[in-house]
């Protein structure tokens, strides 16, 4: 498109902010028109922000147009709404993409009742899944929008899932696992009874564990390569080399994305070399199996937080004596490991391992993630852009660009420049398009 000249008088950048401006003016007018010719009465629904983190950019004075969903157009300078648009006035916020936890088990749910523990409450699945809405709750309000859940029994995720995109259950999106795998050789860290669907003790019974969870429903797979999990930081390898191979395999001939947890080094080797999509938790890897990772482009989830969670709740979870000390060791290494992870080049995605009453501490991760040498920015990607790219999502997650979900959050002040914004100051989050008041 030619451009006109400046009138004398107008500073060039006041001519650009002013055609900038009429370009807006025209796009919000060409999608009304837009809206008319396809005849359906929809709602449009237009958000205000003071200014708008894409996942790449900062848009100054944000106006994000949703309609059916999706984001359908994100315009800056603070243009004028569409007419008729419902206005979310956000405009004293910074926005963010709607953030994505790919850790969480979201049907681990304790009620804190006198004389109990959290693990060990025998409910009925389908109780747990009714409890289980609070978890999911509390997650959106901390402006998570998506998560990927990493184990369950009994296919409590899965239908949590369902019920979430059937909109009969508020929360987040799940992208779930059912069982995760598991073998009987060692500790089976929330993997459910000795013998579960989960179960398996050879590269055939991986074979069939994986594509039963995959008929089960699964969007994606998880294994347990060591043991390790709540206060025990143990980090012995269970599954082989040839049983992560065959798991990583039959997961994507299935065209399935599979996540490995090992909490130590032998594990974490195995796990990269059998080309598992992400490595959960590993403290102690090796130089080679960093630059392996980078390589590879397999991402590192660390789940530092959530041993802090654990030692926090020590007293109340009654751990044996000693386990505040074991977990706060694991979280240094865990800490200087993530820390050289970086320096290497592997790719981060943001995972909290949220259990019982974890739920709302999500994004908690972010702050070691600034610790170990990460720039707010960088440290927000993991959240957003990267955990889309993990989930294989990108065309709908991660970002808050036209054509993408309408997830977006608004936070009260800048998180590029303080990421603790983004962990503790949370006004308001849209999901999908639909706005979730926050009890604040
Ligand atoms: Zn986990």
């Amino acid at each position: 498109m030619e451009r006109p000249e400046p009138a004398p008088g107008v500073r060039e950048s006041q001519w650009r902010d002013s055609i900038e401006i009429m370009r807006n003016q025209l796009t919000v007018a060409l999608l009304l028109f837009a809206c008319a010719l396809d005849g359906e009465d929809h709602k449009i629904t237009a958000v205000r922000f003071a200014k708008l983190w894409d996942g790449e950019k900062v848009v100054d004075g944000a106006l994000v147009v949703i309609d059916r969903g999706r984001i359908r157009s994100v315009l800056g300078g603070n243009p004028q709404p569409p007419a008729g648009a419902e206005v979310v006035d956000w405009s004293r916020y910074y926005g963010l993409p709607g953030l994505i936890d790919v850790h969480t088990h979201m049907t681990y749910y304790w009620d804190r009742a006198p004389g109990t523990l959290p693990r060990g409450q025998a409910r009925m699945p389908a109780v747990t899944v009714f409890l289980a809405q609070e978890n999911a709750k509390k997650t959106l309000q901390a402006g998570v929008t998506s998560v990927r859940d990493l184990g369950s029994t009994d296919y409590t995720d899965i239908a949590m899932r369902d019920l979430i995109n059937l909109g009969a259950m508020t929360g987040p999106r799940m992208f779930v696992c059912g069982y995760g795998l598991s073998t009987t050789r060692g500790f089976r860290p929330g993997a459910g009874p000795v013998s579960s669907p989960g179960t398996a003790d050879s590269p055939d019974e991986v074979m069939q564990a994986v594509r039963r969870q995959i008929a089960a429903g699964a969007d994606v797979i998880k294994m347990y390569g060591s043991i390790g999990g709540f206060e025990n930081v143990g980090t012995q390898q269970t599954f082989t080399y040839e049983e992560m191979k065959a798991a990583v395999e039959v997961s994507h001939t299935m065209g399935k994305r599979i996540a490995i947890h090992s909490y130590g080094p032998e594990g974490a080797r195995d796990a990269v070399r059998a080309g598992a999509d992400s490595l959960e938790h590993a403290v102690d890897i090796d130089d080679a199996t960093l630059a392996e990772m980078a390589r590879r482009g397999t991402y590192y989830v660390p789940t530092i937080d959530h041993n802090r969670y654990y030692a926090d709740a020590a007293a109340e979870f009654q751990f044996r004596p000693g386990s505040i000390q074991g977990l706060n060791a694991y979280i240094a290494r865990n800490l200087e490991t993530a820390r050289r992870a970086f320096k290497a080049g592997v790719k981060f995605a943001m995972g909290s391992d949220a259990v019982y009453t974890m739920f709302g501490q999500n994004t908690r991760e972010l702050a070691w993630f600034v610790k170990i040498g990460m720039t707010p920015e960088q440290a927000l990607k993991t959240a957003t852009t990267n955990a889309a790219d993990l989930l294989g999502a990108k065309q709908d997650l991660g970002w808050a660009t036209t054509g993408h979900y309408a997830d977006l959050v608004a936070v009260d002040g800048d998180p590029l420049a303080d990421i603790q914004v983004a962990i503790d100051k949370v006004r308001g989050v849209i999901k999908g398009g639909a706005v979730l008041k926050l009890s604040q």
